[in-house]
């Protein structure tokens, strides 16, 4: 199947089961934002207590925190977000479509990599076993003249992106005869810069009123209060505040669902730490959370680091951690050594003292900052991309039939047991009761008894649910039950008594961590 029909059917499927409404659907949507339904907000809230499990449970030097999305507007000069929270945008005069000046220009370097990747493999399958594709790369002529291209147009592109020079990015765009996917066109106006932040208004009158700002990113509530975690959780360097709480960006281009939304969600760790020690910290870091992602077992090779080309204003390293989605790879997680740009820069507009008295040293300084960022919203898509499958079964009447099952690792499934008693009649409904009943208060359990059973599986399959129990007249008589596992569509016959220590061996957080 063509990935983008993998990606329309897995947009369709999150709303079909419940996972990702449109907001404001039934008043024709607001772009880029989107409701979580009820087996979404399972999913999300699972996946945020992996997050935030692995850095505050796992890590005795990392501790929790919540602050307000609204903060005192004087921050956001501070962290340079007034000034430069930009992007680059470009408009089609014909299609009247707007886009993202670099991210056009990433494509289009994304298309030479398809070109080199394309006759890699042709060569390979020519080959056989005997293909070295390094020397390929190295060698063949077509290889080198899309590897020579690439080269020239990322050359540019970083040093345009460095100098914020608009009129070479469109000046690129022109050269690379980019055209608009709507129109066909290369009818482009100037590109232009883009304040991302929204803003609104405090207070109740208007003359006194203050313009704030919707947070874009969470981690100035963690910078303006380190002094208050470190001093109240009596904290010694090296040490870490983890929150998760929503942001706000006014995208310019947000034609991907919940890849890019203009209300979303973070889990972002800053980890203060001694200057000049931050790059090893960010190695680490790096290395950590590229252990979080791959223990969910969706493949090694469908992930990569991604250096950055060009720093923020505010980084001496970055990194991100990229994806392999339908639409190809791109950054779910970033991770960045914040030097002491943003405690210095707070303790100059705040006038307030930000250091740290380190005895081991026996100075004080402005701690370094190593921050890791990651999207809940962009790991929720992540996780349905990789979980989603077509598979060809065998159906109840030994005739060919198809399922849609979601792989969703068992410990972040929305639902972890769904109850099926075989008939609603003959005490079999009562007795399914019974046993969610007593398993309800460890895992999320769900009743069903409409339909036949292959039905049932099947609505099971589709929202990812790794176990089902069927009662039947046998379970009345031995208080046993049939288990069906989701993934291998096994079954087998266990007492009642014991379903609960190996479920919750199964769904348990723990079998993640163990793999960190
Ligand atoms: P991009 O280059 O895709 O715009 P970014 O580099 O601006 O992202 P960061 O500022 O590093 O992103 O934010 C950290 C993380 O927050 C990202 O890796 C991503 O997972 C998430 N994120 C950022 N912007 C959005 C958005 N508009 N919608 C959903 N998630 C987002």
């Amino acid at each position: 199947m063509a990935q983008e029909d993998v990606f329309k059917k897995l947009v369709a499927h999150c709303k079909e089961y419940g996972f990702v409404f449109q907001s404001s659907e039934i008043y024709d949507g607001l772009g880029a934002v989107y409701d979580y339904g009820q087996n979404g907000v399972e999913l999300k809230n699972n996946i945020k207590k992996y997050w935030w499990d692995s850095m505050v449970l796992l890590n005795e030097n990392v501790v929790g925190l919540d602050s307000a999305i609204f903060m005192h507007p004087t921050i956001w000069k501070a962290s340079g977000h007034v000034d430069a929270f930009n992007d680059p945008l470009i408009d089609n005069k014909d299609s009247k479509k707007r886009y993202r000046a670099d991210v056009l220009i990433e494509e289009q370097l994304a298309k030479y990599e398809d070109k080199i990747e394309k006759e890699i493999e042709k060569a390979h399958k020519r080959f056989g076993d005997s293909f070295d594709p390094k020397q390929f790369r190295e060698t063949n002529a077509r290889v080198l003249e899309y590897q020579a291209k690439w080269d020239e147009l990322q050359a540019r592109f970083v040093k345009a992106l460095n100098d914020s020079n608009l009129d070479e990015l469109k000046q690129i765009i022109i050269d690379q005869e980019i055209v608009c996917p709507v129109s066909g066109t290369r009818n482009w106006t100037d590109v232009r810069q883009f304040n991302l932040m929204f803003s609104t208004e405090m207070g109740s009158t208007v003359d006194g009123a203050l313009k704030i700002f919707l947070r874009p990113e969470t981690a100035q509530g963690i910078f303006v209060n380190y002094l208050n975690v470190q001093k109240t959780g009596r904290m010694k360097i090296p040490f870490g505040i983890a929150q998760i709480g929503k942001a706000f960006r006014n995208e310019i281009v947000a034609r991907q669902f919940i890849f890019r939304m203009r209300e979303f969600e973070q889990m972002e760790l800053q980890f203060f730490v001694r200057p000049g020690s931050e790059l090893e910290w960010f190695q680490k870091w790096k290395q950590t959370r590229m252990n979080w992602h791959q223990a969910l077992g969706f493949g090694q090779e469908n992930y990569r680091f991604h250096e950055h080309d060009k720093l923020a204003h505010y980084a001496n390293a970055a990194v991100d951690i990229e994806y392999r989605f339908p639409f190809g790879f791109k950054e779910v997680e970033g991770i960045h050594s914040r030097t002491d740009f943003d405690l210095s820069q707070h303790q100059k507009f705040s006038g307030k003292k930000i250091t740290y008295f380190d005895p081991g040293l026996n100075e004080s300084y402005v701690p370094f900052v190593v921050e890791t960022s990651i999207g809940v919203d962009r790991m929720f898509l992540q996780i349905m991309a990789a979980s989603y499958y077509e598979e060809e079964i065998l159906g109840e009447d030994g005739k060919k039939d198809m399922r849609v099952v979601l792989r969703i690792p068992a410990p972040l499934t929305p639902v972890k047991l769904a109850v099926l008693p075989l008939m609603k009649k003959d005490g079999l409904a009562e007795k399914a009761r019974e046993i969610i009943d007593d398993l309800k208060f460890d895992f999320n359990c769900q009743y069903d008894e409409k339909d036949s059973i292959g039905k049932r599986y099947r609505r099971q399959d589709a929202i990812g649910t790794p176990f089902c129990v069927t009662v039947d007249h046998i379970t009345l008589e031995d208080e046993t039950v049939t288990i069906r596992y989701r993934d291998t569509m096994l079954q087998d016959r266990v007492r009642i008594c014991d379903l609960k220590s190996l479920i919750s061996s199964e769904v348990s957080m723990k079998k993640l961590f163990a793999k960190l």
